[in-house]
């Protein structure tokens, strides 16, 4: 047995009922075999059992009041990963799904990408099972002060920066800093997309849609082509999608298709965006209620369908495994030329291995969808360094680290003879710098 096959065969036996974390380190450790192989060293060191073993794990109860007097109790998770490279850094995701197995294949997967962006930050995540729909603005602010109430202790501005992910946007983390300001009385950047009027950056908002379609653009360009003209299908319809969809059309593709959890529009003539954000920015409504207000549009239940839509580009933005393998042979059939994944792991290894085996050009999440956290970190740098800089400042520096990303990935994929295979790069790349690093460290 490799060492690679008796880590994971470890880690199932260790850690029973976490499938998402067992797919993600499956598809990590397997593609990093070259680089194992040629460094003996590594073994020695227990360096793999140490990488997908967390450096701390915080599991809290998160009490708190509805408007009617009810008392709920959720769960509160926070997955220290690792600092090998610099503090924690990662999302907080309130979603009813969450659960521990999702939380640790996420915060395994920030560790590569968080290497990837080329900045000095590690790898984290945490969240709740909270579900923050058809909850009051007032339930939202008692839920997110519980939550710090017990997170507070666990995080600081060299230590451990959470930011936003599924159902923790502006408002979430507008009450979340608010309470750590409160308990801890300094304000300081120990979160990453707050307010601009609270010690936020321009351009944070829009950063991982943008920074997907950077990419894009950048790995098209490596092939002669651009998105120029290009029918895209944009999965989800929240902070990921919207901005993705934003740049895609600025740069002259056509947006057809977008959804959110209950079903997918399609619009032949281009999706109109502004509507979009007024549904899903403003009125936090349902993304069904477009067609009722763009003619010729169509809506349909269920989030699937949305993979049968014909396009060149495909950009999964909602949420982890949602495109599966018959969802893959439809798109290869339909002539999908490039998949970028916006959200984090939407597509199965079985989906993937379609993909790639058809030729697709595929972006794997943790390089394709690392310019939120990358701007995070360029949030974090004006907070220490009390600066504010300029949108355009900002999303050039986004620009440069996409870029930097595909190449990055592509050469460490033909580095090791898999040209193309942007997967296998990506974990290679992320993981070159953190296992240095932690070589640098000794056993700890
Ligand atoms: P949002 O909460 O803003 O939007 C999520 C979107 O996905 C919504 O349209 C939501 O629909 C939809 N969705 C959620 N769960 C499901 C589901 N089970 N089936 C179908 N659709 C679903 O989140 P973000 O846009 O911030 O995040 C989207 C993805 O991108 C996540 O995987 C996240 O981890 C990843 N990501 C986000 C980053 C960021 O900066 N925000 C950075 C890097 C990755 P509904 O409204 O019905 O729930």
């Amino acid at each position: 047995m490799s060492y690679v096959e008796s880590v994971l065969t470890r880690l199932k036996e260790q850690n029973p009922n976490e499938p998402e974390f067992h797919q993600a380190a499956t598809e990590v450790l397997n593609s990093l075999q070259c680089a194992i192989d040629a460094n003996p060293a590594y073994e020695k060191a227990g360096l793999l059992e140490r990488l997908v073993e967390p450096e701390r794990t915080i599991l809290f109860r998160v009490p708190w009041v509805d408007d009617q007097g009810n008392v709920h109790v959720n769960k509160g998770y926070r997955v220290q990963f690792n600092s090998a490279i610099g503090p924690y850094k990662g999302g907080l995701r309130f979603h009813p799904s969450v659960n521990l197995s999702i939380i640790k294949f996420l915060g395994f997967e920030q560790i590569f990408k968080n290497s990837l962006t080329g900045l000095p930050i590690g790898g984290g995540k945490g969240g709740s099972n909270f579900d923050p729909k058809g909850k009051s603005d007032n339930e939202i602010m008692r839920f997110c002060q519980s939550f710090m109430t017990e997170l507070y202790r666990h995080i600081g501005a060299d230590t451990d920066v959470p930011a936003g992910d599924i159902g923790v946007g502006a408002r979430e983390i507008g009450f979340l800093f608010g309470q750590y300001k409160r308990i801890r009385d300094e304000h300081v950047g120990v979160l990453t997309g707050r307010g601009l009027s609270y010690g936020g950056s321009l351009a944070r908002k829009e950063a991982t849609g943008y920074g997907l379609v950077y990419i894009t653009e950048e790995a098209l360009k490596s092939r002669g082509d651009s998105l120029k003209g290009k029918t895209c299908v944009i999965s989800g319809s929240g902070n990921v999608a919207i901005y993705a969809c934003e740049k895609a059309m600025e740069l002259g593709a056509k947006v057809v298709a977008m959804c959110d959890s209950n079903g997918y529009i399609y619009d032949r003539n281009g999706i109109r965006l502004d509507v979009v954000k007024q549904i899903k920015e403003v009125e936090r409504g349902r993304i069904k209620e477009y067609a009722d207000r763009v003619k010729g549009s169509e809506y349909h239940e269920g989030c699937k369908g949305i993979w049968t839509i014909p396009c060149n580009v495909a950009l999964p933005c909602a949420t982890q495994n949602e495109l599966d393998e018959e969802s893959a042979k439809i798109l290869v059939k339909n002539g999908v030329t490039l998949v970028g994944e916006g959200a984090n792991m939407p597509t199965t290894l079985q989906a993937t291995h379609i993909l790639q085996e058809a030729g697709v050009v595929f972006l794997p999440g943790k390089a394709a969808n690392a310019g939120g956290v990358a701007t995070s970190a360029l949030e974090m740098a004006q907070s220490s360094g009390r600066l504010f800089w300029s949108f355009e400042e900002v999303d050039a520096k986004l620009r440069t680290i996409m870029v930097n990303i595909f190449k990055n990935i592509d050469a460490a994929a033909k580095k090791y003879g898999f040209e193309g295979n942007y997967v296998v790069g990506a974990n290679i790349a992320g993981f070159e710098k953190v296992a240095e690093a932690m070589m640098a460290h000794g056993v700890v």
